[in-house]
C-alpha cells in the first residue's frame, strides 16, 4: 500500500536530510511565519538569550522539522532531536536536558504523544530551566533541584488541540504551517531536482506541484519516483508527458488526490449517502486511524472543497459529486 501520505520511509529520511532547507532563505513559502521567526531569532541572537520556546503545528511534511533545524543553524546553536513516543520515562528526558549546552534547541517531534509523567516533568524545565528530581524512595526520599542551561524547546504537532493546555501555554511562540501553493512547491521541486542532479522541464515541475497535496514531502517523493521513470523509460529528463503519465500510474490524479483521499470520499458518497457521517465511522470503513484521517486527509480535502465538517459529521460537497461524476441529491428547500 503506497499511499502518498503514509508513513515516512527510511529512504525518505536520507533524502530529506539532503533536501532540507538550511537557512531562512532556502525555506520556501510560509511567508508570514518565516518573517516573524526571523525577527525572534535576530532579537534573541542580539541579546544573547535563548530563543523562546516554539510550537509548530500542521499536517505532516509541511516543514516543521526543517524549521527546527534551520533555526538552530541560524542561531548557531546545537540541536538535539527526539520525539514524544521516544521519551518513555522521566530519565530519558532528564538525560537529554542535562546534556544541553546554553541556548541549544531540544526538538520534540509529535510532542502531543508525550506521556503525562514526562510532560509534567517538562514544565519546570521550560519555565524556570530547572529539573525537580526525587532521590531515593520511601521515607528517605529527598527532593532536589537541578539547574539547566537556558535552552529552547521546539515542539512539533499535527494539531495544537491535541496538547494539554498547561503544555501548550508554556510555548511563547506558536505557529501553524499551511499547505503550500503550487508556485512554492514548484520552487521546492526545482531546487530538489538541482540537488538530485535530474534535469526537469518547467511544465513538468508545474504539473507535479499541483498534484502534491500542497505538501513538500510529497512533492519530493513524487520527484524521486519520476526520476526512476525518466531513467528507465525515458532519456533521464523529466518532461511534461513523462510527469503526466507517471503521476497517473502512481495513482495521483489531476486534483492531487491520492488513493486514500478517494476512498474516504467514495465511502461517504456510497456507504453514507453523502453524509453527515462521523469521523470514527469513516475511519472504521476505510481501515485507517481516526487521527490520521483528521490530521492528514481531512485538512486537505476540506481546503480543496471536497469535504465539510458539520456538527453532525462530515458531508460531501457538490464538488465531490462532480468529481466522481455522480448526481448530487436534490437540495432541500430553504
Ligand atoms: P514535517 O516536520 O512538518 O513533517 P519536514 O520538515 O520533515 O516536515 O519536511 C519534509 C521535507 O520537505 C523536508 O526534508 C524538505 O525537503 C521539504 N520541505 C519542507 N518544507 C520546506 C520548505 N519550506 N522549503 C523547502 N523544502 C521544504
Amino acid at each position: 500500500d503506497d499511499t502518498l501520505s503514509g508513513d515516512v520511509q527510511p529512504e525518505d529520511i536520507r533524502l530529506e536530510a539532503s533536501l532540507r532547507p538550511r537557512t531562512f532563505d532556502e525555506y520556501v513559502g510560509q511567508g508570514a511565519v518565516v518573517e516573524k521567526l526571523k525577527v525572534y531569532v535576530a532579537a534573541a541572537k542580539s541579546r544573547g538569550d535563548a530563543l523562546d520556546h516554539c510550537l509548530f503545528s500542521g499536517p505532516p511534511g509541511l516543514g516543521k522539522t526543517s524549521l527546527a533545524h534551520l533555526i538552530a543553524n541560524e542561531l548557531g546553536v546545537g540541536i538535539h532531536v527526539t520525539s514524544g513516543p521516544a521519551l518513555e520515562r522521566k530519565g530519558d528526558l532528564a538525560g537529554l536536558l542535562t546534556n544541553l549546552n546554553e541556548r541549544d534547541i531540544l526538538f520534540i517531534d509529535e510532542i502531543h504523544r508525550l506521556n503525562a509523567a514526562v510532560e509534567e516533568y517538562l514544565y519546570p524545565a521550560m519555565e524556570d530551566f530547572r529539573l525537580d528530581i526525587t532521590i531515593d524512595t520511601g521515607p528517605a526520599a529527598r527532593a532536589m533541584k537541578i539547574d539547566l542551561p537556558p535552552f529552547t524547546l521546539v515542539g512539533a504537532t499535527t494539531r495544537t488541540g491535541l496538547l494539554t493546555s498547561p503544555l501548550r501555554d508554556r510555548f511563547q511562540i506558536q505557529e501553524r504551517l499551511e499547505y503550500y501553493e503550487p508556485k512554492f512547491l514548484e520552487q521546492i521541486l526545482d531546487r530538489s531536482a538541482r540537488i538530485l542532479g535530474v534535469p526537469m522541464d518547467r511544465a513538468a515541475s508545474k504539473e507535479i506541484s499541483t498534484r502534491s497535496r500542497g505538501t513538500p514531502r510529497i512533492a519530493n517523493r513524487l520527484l524521486r519516483r519520476l526520476r526512476d521513470f525518466a531513467q528507465v523509460e525515458g532519456n533521464g529528463r523529466i518532461t511534461y508527458d513523462l510527469a503526466h503519465d507517471s503521476l497517473s500510474r502512481l495513482g495521483v490524479d489531476a486534483s492531487g488526490l491520492d488513493a486514500m483521499d478517494r476512498k474516504i470520499l467514495l465511502t461517504i458518497l456510497e456507504k453514507f449517502g453523502g453524509g453527515p457521517v462521523g469521523v470514527e465511522t469513516i475511519a472504521a470503513s476505510v481501515g485507517e486511524q481516526r487521527d490520521t484521517i483528521e490530521d492528514v486527509y481531512e485538512p486537505f480535502l476540506m481546503q480543496e472543497g471536497f469535504l465539510m465538517r458539520t456538527p453532525r459529521g462530515r458531508t460531501a460537497t457538490l464538488r465531490t459529486y462532480q468529481y466522481f461524476k455522480k448526481t448530487p441529491p436534490p437540495t432541500p428547500q430553504g
